[in-house]
């Protein structure tokens, strides 16, 4: 299958040329050409199916004219060595909960598929010598490390603000080792990803090295995010709870709801999609006003959702032939500020006993707000509260317990390299 561009005016690229190149060299985002419906007899039988057996159908519509079935089958296979349950919060809401990967958010799906994929293409055509290059302000660089982690001919290189990120978080990607390389620079996360940026434009750099991106908006990780959507229908389904589903997604860069659009395009009866925003409400007030405003994001305690020009919107945008009201009809705004978020995870975990993140906190509000009269609910739980620790034990004043995988990331020995924020000196060590 071919991708184009949202902006057209790039050639068409193969699978391989969209993951390798990430953005079209327009500037655009790349768009299957096709998005295929999936048979009926597929959305009666899914709720007998593993997560693993509905994901190879999914991954067969888009990538089956690409890779050969038993590879692909590997990939879906090995990629999603973890479950995704859909777990009763109330009686008409359902966490779906993507934390249950390697560094506990749903990243995990889309980066370890990217990596497995690229991983197929490097060895087919006896590459050994890619470099993956990210800029993070956390998760994007521990979900991208542990996907790439010992995938043989890539090595990754993670580049992050020194004392900016969570220590946590900085475990995750700076104790790994192997194929794995942690860049500390001495600099925020915008001049981590100018640093990124600025290799991608050098020519000599580009001559000599062979260079690609891991970042959200690659095909290789947008893509696979369809996969859960399928899975929580089917888990619903299963429960009798499936007549009117109404998913609900917080929403940064756009990347995650997108996928669950494509998903509704290949035939999944959901009924309509929520975005649930932080303060960023770039999104929300389109939905109001019909105008897209980007601007500067601000800080929020659900950070990563702390987006000012969510680069997906133009996916969106093409989805629905750039029609507005169309737009509407499949997807409302919600928005919520620090304070909101708070009470959430406050009320929900004195309630319910429920455990709430920050982003799954105005995933279920969302819910809790818009559910109409005979709905059933689900909001994506984007991440595992531990991974937020210090924000979520200041709302609910109790310790809340580090999971086994990610404690045993803490008990790893650091190993980065200190950098500036010229772009000379991370060229020069590039090359050395
Ligand atoms: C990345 C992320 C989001 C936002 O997802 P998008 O696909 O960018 O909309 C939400 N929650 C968590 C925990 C994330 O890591």
């Amino acid at each position: 299958m071919n991708y184009y561009s949202t902006n057209k005016q790039a050639p068409l690229a193969t699978l391989k040329e969209a993951v390798v190149k990430g953005l079209a060299g327009d500037r655009g985002l790349y768009m299957p050409e096709e998005i295929k419906r999936l048979p009926d007899s597929f959305f009666r039988d899914m709720k007998d199916m593993s997560f693993q057996e509905i994901a190879f159908v999914v991954a067969e519509a888009f990538f089956g004219s690409d890779v050969e079935k038993e590879t692909l089958k590997q990939i879906v296979y090995d990629t999603l060595n973890f479950d995704a349950p859909v777990v009763q919060v109330t009686d008409r809401i359902y966490s779906l909960e993507l934390y249950h990967g390697p560094t506990l958010a749903f990243k995990d799906v889309g980066a370890r598929f990217m990596a497995r994929l690229l991983g197929y293409f490097i060895k087919k055509e006896k590459q050994n010598n890619v470099n993956v290059l990210v800029a993070t302000s956390g998760d994007t660089g521990s979900a991208v490390a542990n996907g790439f982690l010992g995938v043989e001919g890539i090595h990754v290189y993670v580049l992050y603000p020194r004392g900016k990120v969570s220590k946590i978080q900085e475990c995750q990607f700076t104790t790994l080792g192997q194929n794995i390389t942690a860049i500390e620079v001495d600099g925020t996360f915008d001049d981590c990803q100018a640093l990124v940026k600025s290799a991608f434009m050098d020519e000599e750099l580009n001559k000599k090295l062979y260079l690609t991106s891991a970042n959200s908006i690659n095909v290789a990780r947008f893509l696979p995010q369809a996969f859960y959507y399928f899975y929580a229908y089917a888990q619903l389904l299963k429960q009798g709870k499936a007549d009117q589903v109404v998913v609900c997604v917080p929403s940064g860069n756009f990347g995650n709801i997108t996928a669950g659009l494509f998903a509704k395009r290949m035939g999944l009866p959901v009924k309509r999609f929520i975005a649930a925003n932080n303060s960023n409400d770039i999104f929300f007030e389109y939905l109001q006003t019909g105008h897209y405003n980007p601007r500067a994001s601000v800080a929020t305690i659900a950070n990563a959702m702390d987006v000012g020009d969510p680069s997906n919107f133009a996916r969106i945008l093409d989805l629905y032939g750039k029609s507005h009201d169309a737009i509407a009809a499949d997807i409302s705004g919600a928005r919520y500020d620090n304070e909101q978020i708070a009470e959430t995870v406050e009320s929900v975990y004195a309630k319910e006993g429920y455990l709430l993140d920050p982003h799954g906190a105005c995933g279920y509000q969302a819910l809790e707000d818009g559910l109409k009269p005979g709905e059933v609910g689900v909001f994506l739980e984007t991440a595992h509260p531990a991974k937020f620790k210090e924000t979520v034990e200041d709302i609910i004043g109790e310790e809340v317990e580090i999971p086994v995988r990610l404690q045993k990331f803490m008990k790893g020995k650091k190993q980065s390299v200190p950098l500036s924020k010229q772009f000379a000196d991370f060229k020069k060590y590039l090359l050395q």
